[in-house]
């Protein structure tokens, strides 16, 4: 129902109230209080020095009124509150003076002025108050429609014979002695008492979280029914390739090549989420589980975020498949023209039995022939849609996510509710965690002098800058100003290369390769190395203005030495104040930096995309309410597994699905 068909919404009101994102009546009954005042008459003998006052009584004297400027006015007189007279002063209330004759009731709103028995009224509003508390609702204005504007249209919505539709089932609403939907609305608007409006609050948001991790099942379900193939894989081919690995693996990596295993052999899709934090072996993984496949005869794709992740990639896993009839292929956006038709051909006629590539991959006119696994490498950078999009000629590919970006267990539950999780915990052994420094940029010449002992043992190192450019606005290091600084203290003996993102591919590539082969002992780059660089002989991280980063981000980066059994560092200097920084000194854990990430910052940038529209609730909060959200969860899966709703659930998914608070 529009909002212009509540009685006294016109053609004006209506453009004000979609400047509140109101266009429905279902709308504005959610629009929800932001805050409520509790109107209660104050106990003066224990009011202190400025503390806030309710306070009614009678008007005592006709109140004098002083002009200053224009529109802006100071009245002043005298309140009987039957045991004291105060004298009440406010500002810009002059319109009212004809009305405050003497012996008027008023309530007068204000702070208190004990030295002078004064009262600084804010608000004054006639007759006497409420005998027994009263909460008022605030809601959240703009120009042309007050707080108490919209709470009386809002009113007048909840006498309409309105169906609230309500998203806990009934038997849970009795079990739980939950208040009706209309109840709870209502209170939430117009609240009776604490008790009831704590009730209404509590209800409502579990009824968000229930509502939402009744998607996530859904989607859960939906996803495996989508067929998939079951896959026949050599249990002595796959496992001969294992024994063959210039390493052995690590338990976690082992028990997850099981699971993916499991997974892949199974007629359901997979839909696996491989965690675990950088430099904890996840790429390994990948490719032993895209030799699986690729021994069950289908063709796997892994999309990396970055060009140089997978030309890195590219060129690791043609080393371990050397001497086997395997064809890899490469697929950029940066290939030329001709290169590129070529791959695509034998990409759909099966030639090629894997592919890496970077965003490419799922561009239009790529087709598979048979594709049976798309893995995605950071996959937190993919947009949804982007991992939709991969052509498949053949059945429904199993899908596996990696993500070195640790997310907090609140997090996990919710964003990756719908997947099965496989989880790298423990570091391959050998590896001696990084010594960590944060820096003010006065100990730069410590920094240097600790770099060039690094450069006499052979070793290599990464500095970060933020910027490419010079900006004018900013004063941070860039690429080039570093460049300069650091030729300038070590250009004499050592190479220094440079990287960034606005370099052409073939440059790029090759700075990277000069890197690799110790042909260039500094390098200097923005946060394109952010992910994935794997250089082995890198012992040192120096990261300027890291204040510029968000703490999981600066973790990233650390990983990308301490990669092999040499001791290494990670240097992170800042302007400003060191305390966010200190937990990077303390802790290796990338779990613990993440939760940390999330308590300084919120979600937002822990997961760019994904949350944006998912979880916009409008009073539950992921983080302060995860009782109500377990609870929820708990009641939700027990809920889908339901008999009675299993009957009818196509199209019950569809109408969950619908609802407004989208997962997708
Ligand atoms: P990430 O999980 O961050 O993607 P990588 O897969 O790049 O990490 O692995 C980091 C480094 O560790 C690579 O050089 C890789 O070859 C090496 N590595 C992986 N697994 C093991 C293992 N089980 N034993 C020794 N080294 C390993
Ligand atoms: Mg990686």
């Amino acid at each position: 129902m529009l909002i212009q068909e509540l009685k006294g919404i016109g053609p004006k009101s209506v453009k004000t109230f979609e400047k509140l994102n109101i266009q429905t009546v279902e709308d504005l009954l959610v629009y929800y209080p932001y805050r409520y005042d509790f109107i209660k008459r104050s106990n003066f003998d224990s009011l202190k020095q400025d503390d806030p006052i309710i306070i009614d009584g009678t008007v005592e004297n006709i109140p004098s009124i002083f002009r200053f400027k224009k529109r802006l006015d100071r009245m002043v007189f005298t309140i009987n509150t039957g045991s004291n007279l105060l004298k009440v002063f406010i500002y810009n209330r002059g319109f009212l003076r004809s009305k405050l004759t003497p012996g008027t009731m008023i309530s007068v709103f204000g702070k208190y002025d004990l030295k002078h028995h004064t009262i600084i009224a804010s608000d004054l509003r006639f007759g006497k108050l409420p005998e027994h508390t009263t909460i008022e609702s605030v809601y959240h204005e703009t120009k042309g429609l007050s707080s108490k504007h919209i709470n009386q249209f809002v009113l007048k919505a909840m006498a309409l014979p309105l169906t609230l539709p309500d998203y806990i089932p009934s038997y849970l609403v009795e079990e739980k002695g939950f208040m009706n939907k209309r109840e709870s609305v209502e209170e939430l608007h117009f609240p009776s008492t604490i008790e009831r409006l704590k009730k209404a609050f509590y209800r409502s948001k579990y009824e968000e979280l229930f509502l939402f991790m009744l998607k996530i099942q859904c989607l859960k379900e939906l996803n495996q029914r989508k067929r998939g193939v079951a896959k026949k894989i050599e249990e002595e081919k796959a496992n001969e390739f294992i024994q063959h690995l210039p390493f052995s693996l690590t338990p976690d990596q082992k028990k997850s090549i099981e699971e993916i295993k499991q997974d892949m052999r199974e007629e359901k899709r997979m839909n696996r989420l491989l965690q675990g934090d950088v430099g904890s072996g996840k790429t390994i993984v990948a490719f032993i589980s895209m030799y699986f496949n690729y021994l069950a005869g289908y063709q796997s794709a892994l999309m990396a975020p970055t060009e140089i992740l997978a030309t890195q990639h590219y060129e690791s896993l043609k080393k371990l498949l050397k001497g086997k009839s395997v064809n890899v292929g490469l697929l950029t956006g940066k290939l030329k023209a001709k290169e590129k038709k070529e791959i695509l051909k034998k990409l759909e006629d099966g030639t090629i039995d894997m592919v890496i590539g970077t965003h490419a991959l799922i561009s239009e006119n790529v087709n598979f022939k048979n594709l049976g696994l798309v893995i995605t490498d950071e996959q937190h950078r993919f947009g949804v849609n982007q991992r939709k999009n991969l052509k498949n000629k053949g059945q429904t590919p199993d899908i596996l996510y990696m993500s070195a970006t640790p997310i907090p267990r609140t997090y996990a539950l919710t964003i990756y509710g719908d997947m099965d999780v496989s989880s790298i915990k423990t570091m391959p052994s050998g590896r001696i965690p990084v010594k960590t420094y944060v820096k003010m940029e006065e100990e730069i010449p410590w920094v240097l002098s600790k770099m060039l002992q690094e450069l006499m043992e052979h070793h290599q190192i990464y500095v970060i800058a933020p910027l490419i450019e010079e900006s004018e606005t900013m004063s941070f290091e860039t690429v080039d100003s570093l460049y300069e600084k650091m030729t300038k203290a070590f250009g004499k003996y050592f190479k220094i290369g440079m990287l960034h993102g606005k370099m052409k591919n073939e440059e790029k590539e090759k700075v990277m390769e000069s890197f690799q082969k110790n042909e260039i002992q500094i390098l200097i780059s923005t946060t394109v190395i952010e992910v994935g660089v794997d250089v082995k002989n890198a012992t040192m991280i120096v990261i300027f203005d890291s204040e510029r980063f968000g703490l999981s981000s600066l973790h990233q980066l650390r990983g990308r030495v301490g990669r092999n059994s040499l001791e290494s560092t990670c240097v992170y200097i800042t302007k400003q104040k060191k305390e966010r920084l200190e937990v990077l000194e303390k802790t290796n854990d990338g779990f613990v930096i993440s939760e940390e990430d999330f308590r300084l910052r919120g979600s937002g940038e822990l997961f760019g995309y994904r949350q944006s529209g998912d979880m916009n609730f409008k009073l539950a909060d992921i983080k302060q309410d995860y009782a109500i959200l377990l609870e929820a969860k708990k009641d939700a899966e027990q809920f889908f597994k339901h008999k009675k709703y299993l009957e009818e659930q196509n199209h019950y998914f569809k109408k969950i699905l619908d609802s407004s608070m989208g997962l997708d």
